[in-house]
């Protein structure tokens, strides 16, 4: 797969003269680092490059993108619209799909570029000319790492390898989940080699909670219900809630995973309201063969990992927390 993609991919690469990086909306740390290794090589080959975001990220991520002029089409949708319709190649970035990018899809559509999709979600749409989808990679970022060193080795730096590990190390939950493999550890071993630092760039993205937030965490966990019997748990955060601790981007990121800390515990959601898209969130983390991916495909709209997942409703907290009971005892009889 990556051999046939590569010899490809090197092709276009050879004539290309502008193209854009575009990773999904709410960027998390693996599609920003992954965008951003990916900016900074094909910059160094010579090509013309912007990375185009639907929107912002979290303030504790700003350190990813504040070296360099990134777009966010929500902020400049001039802009982007403009630069999207020189761009001849498109990158798409850790999504599967166009709804992933809310709005800017529309001027993917509109663009004359072609799609070149680099991605680890199952079940990928097509959206694009050119793909290579691995599922069974932890993160965007180790499948973006193979790609440059397969094309030249020698462009990697300490940059590169930044954004690199960065999302390797929340995509792999710190190495914990399950598509964490000695294939990724040893790639982490060559970014050591590169002269990473480790301790630096799990503090810049772990250890920055305001105190707002730790009380946020401490009453998304206080309002945590248990479903003994099937080994559940979920917690909702209300906007009123929400607005009671100054709630920021990115403020919630890894609260669900609490619940995975609880013994017998195989699944975990939290639901948080977005007043301002007019939905509930929806976050699912499992272990084992619970299938998340599945469920939220299923019953919430949306997809994501067999253990890691996300969805929406556009019901009231109410009517979404009643439809989740029954939906959970629907999928645990299936
Ligand atoms: P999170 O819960 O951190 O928002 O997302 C977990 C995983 O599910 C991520 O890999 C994310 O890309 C995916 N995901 C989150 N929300 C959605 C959604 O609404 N639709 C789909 N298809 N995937 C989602
Ligand atoms: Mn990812």
């Amino acid at each position: 797969m990556y051999s046939e993609f590569v010899k490809k991919l090197k092709k276009i690469l050879e004539g290309l003269k502008n193209c854009a990086i575009i990773p999904h909306k709410n960027p998390d740390a693996d599609a920003l680092g992954a965008s951003m290794a990916l900016y900074v090589f094909l910059t160094k080959l010579g090509i013309k490059t912007k990375v185009i975001l639907p929107n912002s990220p979290p303030s504790y991520l700003e350190w990813m993108i504040s070296k360099y002029e990134v777009i966010s089409y929500e902020k400049n949708p001039q802009e982007s619209k403009e630069y999207l319709s020189k761009s001849e190649i498109l990158f798409a970035i850790d999504f599967n799909s166009l709804k992933r990018i809310g709005t800017l899809s529309n001027e993917i559509e509109k663009s004359r570029g072609q799609i070149i999709m680099i991605d680890h979600h199952e079940s990928p749409e097509k959206f694009s000319n050119l793909f290579l989808s691995e599922p069974e990679i932890g993160s965007t970022c180790e499948i973006v790492y193979n790609i440059i060193k397969l094309i030249n080795n020698k462009f990697i730096d300490k940059e590169i390898a930044t954004y690199i590990y960065s999302g390797i190390l929340t995509d792999t939950g710190s190495f914990k989940y399950p598509l964490t493999s000695g294939a990724t550890h040893k790639i982490v071993c060559e970014l050591f080699k590169k002269g990473i630092n480790h301790t630096e760039i799990h503090e810049r993205i772990y250890d920055n909670f305001s105190f707002d937030r730790v009380n946020l965490l401490a009453t998304a966990l206080k309002k945590m219900k248990h479903i003994k019997n099937l080994g559940v748990v979920y917690t909702i955060l209300s906007n009123e809630t929400l607005e009671r601790f100054n709630f920021q981007k990115g403020d919630t990121e890894g609260f669900v995973n609490f619940g995975l800390r609880i013994n017998e515990v195989n699944l975990s959601v939290i639901f948080i309201e977005d007043k301002n898209e007019n939905l509930i969130k929806i976050s699912f983390r499992s272990k084992k063969q619970i299938d998340v991916n599945k469920f939220a495909k299923k019953y919430f709209s949306g997809g994501g990992h067999k253990n890691a997942a996300g969805g929406f409703s556009k019901n009231s907290i109410y009517e979404t927390e009643k439809k989740f009971v029954s939906s959970i005892y629907e999928f645990f009889k299936l």
